[in-house]
């Protein structure tokens, strides 16, 4: 996509570091911007993967970047010049990230104002979700970053944790 012809811009977000925001109105469906990166088999991704949450560990920036493209391939996302790494995870999105196998495109869920910052749900599976607490600060922020599937499930973790915890403290 020529540098002209952007329809967002990386800024400071409210949310959590930098962001992604609309720079002109943007309408459902339309792509916003496309998440390039360098496309790694499994094997180099898991490599990836375990190499950055150490890293995480150390210096608490928990950013990882990997995308999956199908069964075969992921995406790594962690290079120069993609913007669309900044993009934020929040419990309410306006996007959503679609994967045609080679490519994977960021697409509006809802007509979007300039403006806006750019949301969209990571989707991270249940079993890690302590590692990743979401501040959104929407009010159905559910307080980690899960796929939408998951959040029923977690809500009920959540309170079965809760209930555990006063009887204890009784
Ligand atoms: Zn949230």
């Amino acid at each position: 996509m020529a540098e002209d012809k952007k329809k967002c811009r990386v800024g400071k977000s409210a949310i959590h570091g930098l962001g992604v925001f609309a720079t002109e109105d943007i309408k459902s469906g339309e792509e916003i911007i496309e998440y390039f990166g360098e496309k790694i088999s499994k094997e180099e991704s898991d490599k990836r993967g375990i190499e950055r949450q150490e890293r995480a560990k150390k210096t608490g920036e928990a950013a990882v970047y990997i995308f999956e493209l199908d069964d075969e391939f992921d995406l790594d996302g962690d290079v120069p010049g993609n913007d669309a790494k900044y993009i934020n995870h929040a419990c309410r999105t306006n996007s959503e990230a679609v994967s045609d196998g080679e490519h994977i495109h960021i697409v509006a869920t809802r007509d979007i104002h300039a403006g806006e910052e750019i949301l969209y749900n990571y989707g991270y599976a249940f079993e890690h979700f302590m590692e990743h607490p979401c501040n959104c600060g929407f009010p159905e922020c559910v307080g980690y970053i899960v796929s939408v599937e998951d959040r029923p499930k977690l809500r009920r973790f959540l309170s079965r944790h809760a209930k555990n915890k006063r009887k204890k403290s009784k």
